[in-house]
């Protein structure tokens, strides 16, 4: 018979922190949440697992900023331009993305940008130190610590063991509510498509090009089994591993394997049967898996796709910005279409002391595909980060914060409301 459960004894925790502001996850939502909060005053720490900043942009290099626009000028402000114009200032910034679609193409003038990955991560930290912002890398957030209904700060965990940080207020920027979850916020995970980014070098173009000019047929037959190898695409192109569960480690798992074994399963056709293959390499897999999609949580308001469609604008917009790749087929027409993200998206249904940022805000599986974007990402945080430091100031709950004076303090903090 196998044990199905073990029972912990109770532990004492030593409580490392005492916080107005506690930001779990140092992605885009969770940095912009921190420099925030700290800018309003209030005394903020960010957890974060890995031992950088950054989250997709930088673990999983997802350095095109999109969403900057409303498919006629720029209109994202905050902390996105703030970032731009400090990265660029170093060379960091690769002008605006270009994109062949031409759908998207409309967004070239929107002001979209690619980031130097590396300068992120040291920049993010820099901006976060000086604004008072203290930083624990390598440390998962683990528990969110209830007390009556409200989440009063969270157990963390590193190799300096289990300890815990209290906090007014806790802001989620996990990018799966892994703390909501645990809290008891309800939430939607339809299963998504997931992708590792990889970067292949060594490959003689010159030479495969030849070859395919002399050898047409020969070169479409080694091409289309070097694809059968890898699930469609030749090693190094961007490939979606669909259906997976981003709450379930077990396929996480799975998925990292997949990834790698049909890569240089292809990589090791190629190298044998197309000149010019022959010294190609995988130099490196990144070391995040790119989750697009996971947990939603249910919010006092869900950002829906017919708000989108009809570029609706709330009282409690905490940001006016352009709507994305909405998934609505080859009839979308992106041009001018605007909304508002309201703050009531981040506030969790029956949790007090919580707030959500980043792409597992309250919205329906659609509206996602815009929001999920790291321009909208930047926006939650910041929103958070001001929320739960007006929070802390009047002395209420982060859901009874007066979404007029949010919004004065954001537009203080120079974003854009329409
Ligand atoms: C393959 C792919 C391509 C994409 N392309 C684009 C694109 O071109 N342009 C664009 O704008 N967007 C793109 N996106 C979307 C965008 O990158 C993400 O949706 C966005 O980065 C989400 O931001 P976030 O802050 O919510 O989460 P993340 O960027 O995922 O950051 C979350 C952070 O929290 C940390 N964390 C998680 N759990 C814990 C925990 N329990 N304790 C401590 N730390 C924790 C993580 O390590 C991470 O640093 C793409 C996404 C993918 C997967």
């Amino acid at each position: 018979m196998t044990t199905s459960w073990i029972e912990e004894p109770p532990r004492r925790t030593p409580v490392i922190a005492q916080v107005d502001v506690l930001v779990a996850g140092g992605g885009p939502a969770g940095i912009a949440a921190a420099l925030a909060a700290a800018r309003e005053g209030a005394r903020t720490l960010l957890v974060e697992r890995y031992g950088y900043l950054g989250g997709m942009i930088t673990g999983a290099r997802v350095v095109a900023i999109l969403g900057v626009g409303d498919g006629n000028r720029p209109i994202a402000k905050g902390i996105t331009e703030e970032i731009r114009q400090r990265l660029a200032k170093l060379g960091g910034v690769h002008g605006v993305v270009d994109t062949e679609d031409e759908e998207t193409a409309e967004f070239r003038r929107s002001g979209d940008y690619r980031v130097d990955a590396e300068l992120f991560k040291w920049q993010a930290a820099e901006m976060l130190l000086e604004a008072g912002v203290r930083l624990r890398l390598h440390t998962l957030a683990c528990d969110p610590i209830l007390r009556e209904g409200r989440v009063i700060g969270v157990t963390v965990e590193s190799k300096s063991g289990r300890e815990a940080i209290l906090a007014a207020v806790t802001v989620d920027a996990s990018a799966d509510a892994d703390l909501a979850a645990r809290a008891g916020v309800p939430y939607d995970n339809e299963p998504h498509e997931v992708t590792l980014g990889m970067t292949v070098s060594g490959v003689d173009t010159a030479r495969v090009e030849a070859f395919r000019r002399e050898q047409p047929a020969a070169y479409d037959a080694l091409i289309a089994e070097a694809k059968r190898l890898n699930g469609g695409v030749l090693p190094g192109a961007s490939r979606r591993l669909p259906g997976l569960d981003i709450a379930n480690a077990e396929a996480l798992t799975r998925a990292e394997i997949i990834f790698r074994r049909e890569a240089f399963a292809a990589l090791l056709y190629l190298r044998e049967h197309l000149p010019g293959w022959e010294a190609a390499r995988i130099v490196e897999t990144y070391p995040q898996l790119g989750v697009r999609q996971g947990r939603r949580i249910h919010g006092e308001y869900r950002l829906t796709d017919e708000d989108l469609r009809a570029s609706r604008h709330f009282e409690d917009g905490i940001a006016r910005l352009g709507v994305y790749f909405p998934d609505w087929g080859p009839t979308y027409r992106l041009r001018g279409l605007n909304y508002d993200i309201p703050y009531r998206c981040m506030v969790p249904k029956g949790v007090d002391g919580l707030l959500v940022a980043g792409r597992s805000v309250s919205s329906d599986y659609r509206a996602c595909n815009t929001l999920r974007l790291i321009v909208p990402c930047f926006c939650t945080g910041q929103a958070a980060g001001v929320a739960a430091a007006l929070a802390v100031e009047l002395g209420c709950a982060p859901r009874a914060v007066p979404s007029g004076l949010l919004r004065q303090a954001l537009q203080r903090q120079g974003v854009y409301l329409g």
